[in-house]
């Protein structure tokens, strides 16, 4: 077999100037013959590089429908909690990189299946999936876990986060930052009414790997649900049934050989 001479490199930049000048160093130290910089992702890629934020590594694990190459992050954004190195070490990362000095981090989508009773459509976030009633009103949902029916919630949303994800949105909710170690699935309520009209569980809820959420719009108005997902949000009429997973789908993240992933919490949020 011929031996590959060059890894194929992919590299995303959001639009910020302080990103543009961090993609012209990363190419420059890139220019040395072991690497080849792709015009458009393909399945041919070893290695993607995502300059910016958090926001800007959503948007290209959309726009790149769940890639199978591993992902470097460098952070020029605000928070850069998916994103593992800071501009100024990219040059020790590459070394790093070629010397396979790093270690890699798999990461877990979740999966909404909603149905009108006729055609199913699917939407899947990496961070998590809220599904939320129309601007300024209540959303009334029965709740099941696998077979058993557990509650009508009614409140702003209800949001299931992956591992990934709980340190996001969800973690601004009061729900638990969970070690990327575990596969579960976090179901928590926005807002939840506790009334003698309306009552549901007002802390999170942890699903195991297998689990599943069911959700059901109680009336017809109910039907018509936002559905967001890691920033973007896409509206669906007259749903009657809404089924939350884990999702099949999942990224590789490369992590320098001193990541740990406590220590990150620790450095970004306290
Ligand atoms: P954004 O409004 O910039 O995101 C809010 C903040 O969350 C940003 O500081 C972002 O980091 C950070 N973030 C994103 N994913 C994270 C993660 N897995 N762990 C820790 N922090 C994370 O919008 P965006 O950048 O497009 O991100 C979309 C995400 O925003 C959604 O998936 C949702 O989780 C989150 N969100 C949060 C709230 C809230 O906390 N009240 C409300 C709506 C949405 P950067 O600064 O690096 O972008
Ligand atoms: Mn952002």
């Amino acid at each position: 077999m011929k031996e590959k001479t060059a890894k194929n490199v992919f590299i995303k930049t959001n639009g910020t100037p302080s990103s543009k000048k961090h993609e012209k160093q990363v190419r420059s130290a890139l220019e040395d013959g072991s690497f080849r910089i792709m015009d458009r992702y393909d399945r041919s890629c070893d290695l993607i590089v995502c300059i910016g934020g958090d926001g800007t590594f959503l948007n290209l694990i959309h726009e790149l429908d769940f890639p199978k190459a591993p992902i470097i992050g460098v952070n020029t954004g605000h928070l850069g909690f998916f994103q593992e190195i800071e501009p100024a070490e990219t040059t020790a990362f590459i070394k790093s990189y070629r010397s396979g000095n790093y270690k890699t981090q798999k990461m877990a989508a979740v999966d909404i299946e909603l149905s009108d009773g006729q055609k199913k459509y699917k939407e899947t976030g990496l961070n998590e999936i809220v599904v939320r009633g129309p601007i300024g009103k209540n959303i009334h949902l029965g709740l099941s876990i696998g077979e058993s029916f557990i509650e009508d919630f009614t409140g702003d949303a209800i949001l299931v986060a992956t591992p990934a994800g709980s340190t996001a949105y969800n973690y601004s909710l009061g729900g638990s930052i969970v070690d990327p170690g575990l596969e579960l699935l976090q179901v928590t309520p926005i807002a939840p009414i506790n009334t003698v009209a309306y009552r549901s569980f007002t802390s999170s809820i942890v699903l195991p790997p297998k689990g599943n959420l069911g959700l059901k719009p109680r009336t017809a108005d109910d039907g018509d649900v936002h559905v967001e997902f890691d920033g973007f949000s896409v509206e669906y009429e007259d749903i009657k049934e809404m089924n939350v997973k884990l999702s099949s789908r999942k990224i590789t993240l490369l992590r320098l050989d001193s990541y740990d992933f406590w220590n990150k919490v620790k450095s970004k949020f306290l």
